[in-house]
Formats: structure tokens, C-alpha cells, sequence
């Protein structure tokens, strides 16, 4: 709902001197701030009575757009639908309530659900050891990189400076490279999508870090040449770093670890189910393989006998964090972990797989397909099939907001211009995703015969079509009273 009175901000629906409160006579006398303390005028808030308050703010929340609301295929974000259980194991009061400075006698339940997921995870990726402390992905991958220039540095290889990532990769990638210090040279594709060996055997010697991949990778391909590539890599004394953000597929299925890497993150918010979007909140836990272990940040959780410890404060090794990272989000992934168990965690993979591969199929007559082979949990159309109508990519998204779907990533990957990155996720039922390839398939038919309904969209939303570029030139991130 989105009427006169409530979709306003709630500064213009203040009005002097209304109150949402009344508080008890005072009967404790005053206290006057010292001088220096007290503000010049009064704070300009909004006086709202309680009513319009509730209703503008449940208002607002009706505009947003989330899993729960419909259906959110929005390539590499994995947003597959959170069970209300884990809602309700990350707010029990034994953890939420936990202060993290706690003894570490009081808060046993706690350690274990860390030390038992860093367990879990190194069982599914077939690594040694995890830390949970990053606060996301892209905080993992540095955490990863950071590392590896440890284990080089322990060595007395100090040359090592330079990270290979592929031009595919998403922007955290080189993006992480370049905050931990380290120089980004990037390897190419082949025309079907995959890292290209033969440019990556020029790119080897021994100021090589690491090589980071993404698989499958961010055009959803698995990439096959991965015991070629790890050879190679390794032979020049690199380490292979493993962005596991697009675990989703391969859960159950194959394992990092078995593969060659030797450092990677997960995306807890993305694979093991977290709401996330608008930046947070997220958990990128890292793994290491065998022998890599003590390059791990502190604080860690060690078992002994039947007690749970806090171990490594005080050692020199890396901290990426105070105290052990986005707690609820381990509590969600943990309750996620345990309600699937080991059988029901292998079909998350092959459904999510078969979902994405049906709506490619379903649609490649009227979306162009760069690239045809089949996919994993997600897949790249480059735009409509049928260039001559002037629709874009940008259209197509903003008119799927007019039916009531999220739109895809759009745009990214950077490989191809009309890049429309669809990820169903195995949560969806086969209705919802007929429904949506129709609307697909309705919004191609309307490219064609009635173009300017669609490059005019959104129509049906509160906020029509946004000026982006005008946004990102000259974005206005506070609020400033007219009349001031
Ligand atoms: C999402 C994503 C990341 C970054 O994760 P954040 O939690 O957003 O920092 C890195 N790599 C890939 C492939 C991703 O999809």
C-alpha cells in the first residue's frame, strides 16, 4: 500500500509537539547536562503520534521485496528460501543473550555449535580445519589471501606477490587481492566460458601467490579443468584458492578439498540458508587444508576431553575480527546443517542444478544463449534473442518488477553486454518456475509487439523508473528539511 499519508517520510508527517508518549511525573528532581555537553538548538526529529508511526514504518515494510514475498532469482546470491527453524534457533535465548565476553565455562553450547559447524564444513568442502570468524565472502577471501602470503612468508619465499584470477570472477576477487597488497593479473576464458590453460601456462612463475577460482563459476559452469590447473599451479610453488560462494551445487556432490585447492571461503548467507541482501548480514568462513592449519586466525575453539576452550589469543597469528564473527548466521547454517543431515544435504545440488538447466532450456528460443552447455545452479542469457526491438536487458528486469518477480543480476557477468544472470535455487517448486518462465516469455512477446511498455517499466511499483546514473553521480544520503 502506498497512499498520500504514509508513503511519506516521517519527518513530514511531524508535526510540532505531538507525542507517541506520556511518561510518570518525575520525581527525582533534574539534572542538567554541563554546559559544554548541551546541544546550541533542539535535535530536529519528527513528532509523530504512536499510530502513524507503526503505520509508517509496516508500510515501508510492505515495499520491500524478499524471499518470503516471491519468487528472487537473482544470479550468484543463492537466495533460496531460510526454514523458520533457524529463525528460531538463532533467537533462543541460551545464545542470543550470550555476552562475548562470557567465561568460557558459561557458554559451552556456544563453543560447541562453532567448534561442530567448523567440523561440519571441513566434512563437506573435504578441507582440514575452518575458522568462522570472517563477516562475509568477500571478508573471507582476504581472510584466505592473508593466508597464503603467512604460509609463503613462513617459508622465507617473500617474492610471491602476485594472484591469478580469472576474467570471470566476481569483483571481491580482485578486489580482496589488491586490500591484502598483492598484485591481481588476470587469466582469460575460453570461448565456452572456462579458465584457458594454455593462457594461464604463460601467466606461472615464482612470484605467484595463488590462483583464485570460482566453481562452479560465475557463469555457472563447473570447470573442468581444475586437476590440470592445480597441477600446473602448485608445480610453481602457488597455492590454490577456492571462492566457494557458489557452493550451492556441489554440496554432497564433490569437494574442494578433493580437488587440489588449499584455502577457500563459504558463504554461509548464500549456501546454508541466511536472508541476506542490502549488505548484510553474512558469514564467510575460511578452510584450510592439511599442514595449513596453524596460519589460521585466533581466536579458535579447541575440544578438550569434554570441555570446550578458547585457544590462541595470544599467539602472533591473524585476527580478522573481534570475538567469533555473525553468531546468529553460524546458528542458521547450523540448524540448516543438522535439519537436512547428511542424505537431504547431496539433493540441494542436483535440484538447484536441474532447476536452472529447465529454465534455460524453457527459454533459449526467445533469450540468446552464449553460451548452450549444460549448467549448474545458474546460467547467463545475453539479452533477447532478438536485438531489432531496442529492448535491453535493463527493460526486461524492470518490467519482471511489474509482475510481481525480483529481477535476475543483471549486467554480470562482465562478458557479455545484456548479461541476465538467472538462479533459481532448489527451494522453488516446479509451478512457480513455470509461472515465471511464462512471464518471461509474456515480457518477450510484449518486446515485440508493444516496445515502449516495456521500456517505460516499472509501472505497478511505488517508485517507477530511477535515474541511475543521476544516483551514482550525485546520490543524496541524508535528509535535509525543506524549509531550513
Ligand atoms: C557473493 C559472492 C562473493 C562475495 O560475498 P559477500 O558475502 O557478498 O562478500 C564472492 N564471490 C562470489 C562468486 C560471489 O557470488
Amino acid at each position: 500500500m502506498n497512499n498520500r499519508l504514509y508513503g511519506n517520510l516521517i519527518f513530514e508527517l511531524s508535526h510540532p509537539g505531538r507525542r507517541g508518549y506520556s511518561l510518570p511525573n518525575n520525581e527525582f528532581g533534574h539534572y542538567e547536562l554541563p554546559e559544554a555537553m548541551r546541544r546550541n538548538e533542539d535535535a530536529q526529529l519528527p513528532e509523530c503520534d504512536e499510530l502513524t508511526v507503526i503505520r509508517h514504518y509496516t508500510n515501508l515494510s510492505a515495499n520491500n521485496f524478499g524471499v518470503n514475498n516471491g519468487f528472487y532469482p537473482l544470479g550468484s546470491c543463492t537466495m533460496k528460501y531460510n526454514p523458520i527453524i533457524n529463525e528460531e534457533v538463532a533467537a533462543m535465548p541460551q545464545f542470543a543473550a550470550l555476552h562475548p565476553l562470557q567465561s568460557e565455562q558459561t557458554c559451552q553450547g556456544a563453543l560447541q555449535v562453532y567448534y561442530e559447524m567448523q567440523k561440519s564444513l571441513a566434512a563437506i568442502t573435504g578441507l582440514s580445519e575452518f575458522t568462522l570468524n570472517p563477516f562475509a565472502g568477500a571478508h573471507g577471501e582476504l581472510t584466505g589471501l592473508m593466508i597464503i602470503r603467512a604460509y609463503h612468508q613462513s617459508r622465507g619465499d617473500m617474492k610471491r606477490t602476485k594472484v591469478i584470477v580469472p576474467d570471470s570472477a566476481h569483483g571481491t576477487n580482485p578486489a580482496s587481492a589488491a586490500v591484502c597488497g598483492l598484485e591481481i593479473v588476470e587469466v582469460k576464458s575460453t570461448a565456452d566460458g572456462v579458465v584457458d590453460t594454455e593462457d594461464l601456462r604463460g601467466l606461472l612463475d615464482d612470484t605467484v601467490a595463488a590462483m583464485m577460482m570460482t566453481n562452479p563459476n560465475t557463469l555457472g559452469l563447473f570447470e573442468c579443468k581444475i586437476p590440470e590447473i592445480q597441477q600446473l599451479v602448485h608445480e610453481c610453488g602457488g597455492l590454490m584458492y577456492y571462492d566457494g560462494a557458489n557452493l550451492n551445487p556441489m554440496l554432497g556432490v564433490c569437494r574442494p578439498g578433493d580437488m587440489g585447492f588449499d584455502v577457500m571461503h563459504i558463504n554461509l548467507h548464500k549456501t546454508f540458508s541466511t536472508p541476506h541482501g542490502g549488505g548484510g548480514p553474512g558469514s564467510g568462513p575460511v578452510g584450510v587444508r592439511k599442514g595449513l592449519e596453524q596460519f589460521l586466525p585466533v581466536p579458535k575453539v579447541a575440544k578438550d576431553g569434554d570441555t570446550y576452550k578458547i585457544v590462541g589469543c595470544d599467539e602472533g597469528n591473524i585476527h580478522v575480527g573481534e570475538f567469533f564473527g555473525n553468531f546468529a548466521v553460524m546458528m542458521r547454517a547450523y540448524a540448516y546443517i543438522l535439519s537436512l543431515g547428511k542424505e537431504h544435504i547431496r539433493m540441494v545440488g542436483p535440484l538447484a542444478t536441474l532447476n536452472a538447466n529447465y529454465v534455460k532450456e524453457s527459454l533459449k528460443d526467445v533469450y540468446a544463449l552464449p553460451i548452450p552447455t549444460v549448467c549448474k545452479h545458474e546460467f547467463v542469457f545475453d539479452g533477447l534473442k532478438d536485438k531489432s526491438t531496442g529492448v535491453t536487458t535493463m527493460d526486461v528486469a524492470k518490467r519482471l518488477l511489474d509482475y510481481g518477480y525480483h529481477a535476475p543480476t543483471i549486467y554480470f557477468p562482465l562478458l557479455f553486454h545484456e548479461a541476465m544472470m538467472i538462479e533459481p535455487t532448489e527451494s522453488e517448486s516446479k509451478e512457480t518456475i513455470d509461472a515465471f518462465i511464462e512471464v518471461l516469455r509474456l515480457i518477450a512477446d510484449e518486446a515485440k509487439n508493444n516496445p515502449e511498455e516495456v521500456k517505460t517499466a516499472p509501472h505497478n511499483t511505488p517508485v517507477g523508473r530511477v535515474d541511475d546514473v543521476l544516483a551514482a553521480k550525485h546520490p543524496i544520503l541524508t535528509w535535509k528539511q525543506m524549509n531550513q
